[in-house]
């Protein structure tokens, strides 16, 4: 079973949102796992300290290193070859080719920083791969944990109704998805596109991946420009 253990000061954010839907039946089901472990169950004195002010000053305060290297070493022993990441903005943007990186391994450790962030020392010491979900600064690491989870746990074998679902979508061939309709074939006036409805679906596919390609050009250029020379 594909396992996700998090690490945060805020566990009772979890299952959240990914105890609803296709995650959360998959939860119920068994075809993955989610703990959620409180870092400050390892905090220090009376009021359980997790935090300090940081060196050299500034602003805020900033995550230990020995609180949250206690934190890791209970949830995932040195022989666990989950891969140890951090919610960081300084981190890789995270991509649908990670997502399935991940997914194809036995899952995830999540270590959701909060404040400032977190004392450099431990992303060295425990050899933590920082993450980014995007171009801003969110006030905790726990939004991002879930954004990853949810992006991961809908491409476990079980949980999309289709199998093949997910494989046209956007960023799994370096293009964006193309436009979907639906019933009414006319909605205020606006047309579904005839030839979806014409039943020729190599015309569809062509039609499907121009549509791709023009959308692609038009809001992600980055997006072709990596694509460039791929066979695909
Ligand atoms: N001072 C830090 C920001 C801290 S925000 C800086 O300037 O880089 C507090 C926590 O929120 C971070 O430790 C991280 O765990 C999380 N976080 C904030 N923005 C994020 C993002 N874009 N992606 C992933 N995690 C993020």
């Amino acid at each position: 079973m594909w396992r996700a253990t998090i690490l945060t000061l805020f566990p009772e954010m979890f299952p959240g949102p990914l105890g609803l839907s296709l995650a959360g039946e998959g939860l119920a089901g068994g075809l993955w796992s989610l703990e959620a472990r409180n870092i400050r169950a390892h905090g220090l004195g009376r009021h359980r300290a997790v935090d300090d002010t940081p060196a050299g000053g500034g602003p805020g305060m900033v995550m230990r290193a020995d609180v949250l290297a206690a934190a890791i070493d209970a949830a995932a022993p040195a022989d666990d070859a989950r891969p140890r990441l951090l919610m960081s903005p300084r981190g890789a943007p995270l991509t649908q080719k990670r997502v399935r990186e991940f997914v194809a391994g036995e899952g995830v450790v999540i270590l959701c920083g909060r404040f400032e962030g977190v004392d450099e020392r431990i992303i060295e010491a425990r050899a933590l791969q920082e993450i980014s979900i995007g171009d801003y600064v969110l006030s905790g690491g726990e939004i991002a944990a879930m954004a990853l989870l949810d992006a991961c746990v809908r491409l476990l074998p079980g949980i999309m109704g289709e199998a093949t679902s997910g494989e046209e979508e956007s960023f799994e061939s370096g293009l964006l998805e193309y436009p979907q309709y639906t019933r009414p074939r006319d909605f205020e006036g606006r047309a579904i596109p005839d030839v979806l409805l014409g039943g020729d679906h190599a015309k569809i596919a062509r039609w499907r991946h121009d549509r791709a390609v023009e959308l692609t050009r038009a809001r992600r250029p980055d997006l072709l420009a990596r694509r460039g020379g791929e066979e695909r």
